[in-house]
């Protein structure tokens, strides 16, 4: 296992101490499995200030397509074919397609009835019974053998700093036979890894990452924590890979409901630097992938700058797919680590 680090140091004259010399150290790290690189730089307080997040719910129940009085008259229903009852209902959650699939078989799973659950209100129960039946759909889609079943992907985008265009909680499942790039990138260093190793990638990472534990948060069942080496988002990435688990539908029940507990620890360390949304992607290899083992990443989104709405991904992320980070993610996993080991 190679955590690769090239160190940078930049020379300036600094305005604040009579032009001083001043040197500006940062580092350019490399994702073990892939190669990815990641700039570790710009090393501000993680601190962001919160909108007025009641003010923004309020602005947007009026129109909401996932409201209650809404859903279940103005979202689609999949053809008879694929789901005869059109939608997938468990008490206050709803699945149903996409009006604008991204794939083949491109779903939104609401969450609940309530338009607006602050963060650190997002409960393990709610979270595990909506990742259930994302589940359940998939389920579905491999005892009809349907062609696109073969990667299943559950996202969540949650407010808009993450991309998201509605406030009410809700995922973005899919099912395609085409991984999307990172994983497809994933998959083939993991087969490739297998055959100059002999061991699978994740397996090896959560051996290392625990023998080092600088960034390693903990276990909760089988799932076990890190902060990410080289991590895409701003604020550090957060990685739960489950235990001899290689795709979404080898979950068990308890294995979601750790997942959920997990991901609202980090939710809870999140908010406190002022933060309110972010990315969460499952990365799932297929039944036949023996060289992956399942993880969720947790990417926490911010603005820049409220009152201008700038994102924090720029060109260095957008076009060159760099990942910025703007503290060591080992400094990130101390905050985090005590609410995963309490
Ligand atoms: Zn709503």
């Amino acid at each position: 296992m190679k955590f690769t680090v090239i160190p940078k140091e930049t020379v300036l004259l600094n305005p604040l101490q009579e032009m001083r010399r001043r040197t500006v150290a940062s580092e350019i790290r490399l994702d073990p499995l892939t190669g990815r690189s990641s700039r570790i730089c710009h090393f501000m307080k993680l601190q962001w200030q919160k909108p007025d997040l009641a003010a923004l719910a309020d602005r947007t129940a009026s129109h909401c397509p996932f409201c209650p009085e809404r859903v279940m008259a103005i979202t689609p229903c999949f053809p008879p074919e694929i789901l005869p009852q059109g939608r997938l209902v468990n008490g206050d959650q709803v699945l149903f397609p996409n009006l604008a699939p991204y794939e083949a078989l491109s779903a939104v799973a609401v969450m609940g009835a309530a338009h607006h659950i602050p963060m650190t209100a997002l409960e393990p129960g709610r979270i595990a019974a909506a990742f259930a039946l994302c589940l359940s759909f998939f389920r579905i889609l491999e005892v009809i053998d349907h062609p696109e079943s073969v990667y299943h992907l559950v996202n969540w985008n949650y407010m808009p700093p993450s991309g998201s265009s509605i406030v009410h909680p809700h995922l973005q499942v899919f099912a395609g036979n085409t991984a999307p790039q990172l994983l497809r990138e994933e998959i083939a260093a993991a087969r490739a890894y297998r055959r100059d190793h002999g061991t699978v990638y994740w397996d090896d990472l959560v051996a290392a990452e625990r023998a080092d534990g600088s960034r390693y948060l903990g276990r909760i069942g089988r799932t076990e924590w890190l902060c990410a080496f080289a991590p895409m988002g701003v604020a550090g990435d957060v990685v739960a890979v489950v235990d001899g688990v290689r795709r979404t539908l080898d979950l068990t029940g308890e294995d979601l409901a750790d997942l959920a507990l997990g991901l609202t620890h980090a939710m809870a360390v999140y908010d406190e630097m002022g933060i309110f949304s972010f990315n969460m992607n499952f990365f799932s290899g297929t039944k036949e992938d023996g060289d992956f083992r399942l993880h969720v990443v947790f990417s926490p989104r911010t603005y820049f700058n409220q009152v201008l709405g700038t994102p924090d991904v720029g060109a260095l992320q957008h076009l060159y797919r760099e990942g910025i980070c703007m503290a060591f993610p080992e400094e990130i996993a101390q905050r985090l680590r005590p609410r995963f080991q309490g």
